[in-house]
């Protein structure tokens, strides 16, 4: 087994609070460490690979703790390429917390967050952008953003930029040798080659930024409020999109505090629904306050939907809500049901005719809001999102694609290799063919423990 590490960690993979608890051991001495915590029929070095045992958990003085089932995942056929075992217990923090105390005192480490998968990494199971990948997996709010952490998942970031490596690399080595024999006669000409190369680099590494806004909405999600005077049917629009009336209202720290955020997601886009305290004429200090809190969540969210009554008239609630038609903001019809016809063509706007209560005019105001997301054509389900860390080094790798492009002219081909390699060495940051600890602790340390 090919190990980089010669710790062996273990953890608490599982959240707290569901029937089972997995606990995690990964490095040289895992067989070992489990051998003396587990009982079963065979002990755990001698457990066919991948099957689970019953057992029990023994404490110091080889008293029963628990039942648990094992299972043994030889390197380098696991997660991490190394030895790994795990065991499955009983839920409840106790039962877990008690086998991890025991692993730590036979000598086993409490692993850091994301130290399982870095160990992947560094034994050549995972790229970088894979590794990303299960994090994004993980956290992934909608179905779209998990189609595409699968995809990165699966290497298809890694491909496309590899394909781009292989080839600068290829001409670099070209420059190189022409560097070395600069009187021999080789059959290459270095201008037209480069330039080719170049010309073809850029343009898959511009393809790859165009994902780049993609990458940014699926990560972090779009923020839409819903405004409007009262009695308009915010409410009953929210409980409409979430799906359900919304019974548990989740503060989010750091929005203030009359701002609520619910999670939900319209065809595939992960969407931050802000509720605002409303926005009303104020009537005194504190909900001047409030509207002002209200308009900052205006300012802040991608997506703005306007609900007004059409069982009123438009005039007096333009009025009192006091908004601005421009951009990004939907003017949402409501009550279609109760109102006669006629009421969108006192808006001097387009309007998206619904009834909260009846459904009505729901995958038209859906439409809307994606046009205002995407802004432009877009598929289903996007090939690739990039994250921002590949999106800047993308951009630091086709900045020096240029300065070769200018470089060209002047064939000096000494600094035209400099400015390759450093397009070689971003685009390899990227994937992690260039390692740099700093940006390995700030990949890993956003995973949770035990991941
Ligand atoms: P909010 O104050 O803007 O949050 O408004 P609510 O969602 O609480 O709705 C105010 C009232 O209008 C409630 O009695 C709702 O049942 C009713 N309402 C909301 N939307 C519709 C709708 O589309 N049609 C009808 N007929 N009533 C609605």
């Amino acid at each position: 087994m090919i190990s980089t590490q010669e710790d062996t960690i273990a953890a608490i993979c599982t959240g707290i609070g569901g029937s089972i608890a997995i606990i995690r051991l990964s490095g040289p001495q895992a067989e070992q460490i489990a051998g003396a915590v587990w009982r079963g029929h065979k002990t755990p070095s001698g457990l066919p690979p991948r099957r689970m045992a019953l057992g029990r958990i023994v404490d110091n003085d080889d008293e029963a703790e628990d039942q648990c089932l094992a299972v043994r995942m030889p390197g380098p056929a696991s997660y991490t390429g190394e030895d790994i075992v795990e065991f499955h217990c009983h839920g409840g923090a106790t039962v877990a917390r008690t086998i991890l105390s025991l692993l730590l005192r036979h000598g086993a480490r409490h692993a850091e967050p994301g130290e399982f998968t870095k160990r992947a990494f560094l034994n050549g199971k995972l790229d970088l952008t894979q590794a990303e990948a299960v994090l994004d997996v993980i956290e992934s709010q909608s179905r779209m953003a998990l189609h595409a952490a699968n995809r990165q998942l699966q290497g298809v970031l890694t491909r496309r930029i590899d394909t781009v490596y292989d080839t600068l690399r290829a001409m670099l080595a070209e420059i190189e040798v022409r560097m070395d024999f600069v009187d021999e006669d080789l059959d290459f000409d270095p201008t037209a080659a480069v330039l080719a190369a170049i010309t073809s680099s850029h343009s898959q590494i511009e393809d790859l930024l165009r994902y780049r806004e993609e990458g940014e909405i699926l990560h972090h999600g779009v923020r839409l409020v819903i405004v409007g005077t009262p009695n308009a049917g915010k409410s009953s629009l929210l409980n409409l999109i979430l799906g359900r009336d919304r019974a548990i209202v989740t503060e989010v720290p750091g929005t203030t505090r009359d701002t609520i955020e619910e999670p939900a997601n319209i065809r595939g886009i992960p969407i931050k629904l802000v509720d605002t305290a409303g926005i009303r004429e104020a009537s005194n200090i504190i909900e001047q306050q409030g509207i002002e809190r209200s308009r900052d969540s205006i300012r802040q969210a991608q997506v703005v939907l306007w609900v007004v009554d059409c069982t009123n008239d438009f005039a007096s609630q333009e009025e009192s809500v006091g908004l601005d038609i421009d951009d990004g903001l939907i003017v949402v019809a409501n009550k279609i049901d109760l109102a006669p016809a006629g009421f969108a063509a006192a808006v001097d706007a387009p309007v998206i005719e619904i009834s909260a209560l009846t459904g009505q005019g729901l995958d038209a105001l859906f439409d809307a809001i994606e046009r205002v997301v995407w802004q432009r054509p877009h598929t289903e389900e996007p090939e690739i999102a990039i994250n921002s860390r590949h999106a800047d080094l993308l951009d630091k790798a086709q900045a020096h694609l240029a300065t070769v492009a200018a470089l060209l002219e002047s064939e000096d081909y000494e600094l035209v290799a400099v400015d390759i390699r450093a397009a070689l060495d971003a685009l390899g940051r990227i994937t992690g063919r260039t390692v740099q600890p700093d940006i390995l602790d700030n990949i890993f340390s956003k995973f949770c423990i035990g991941k």
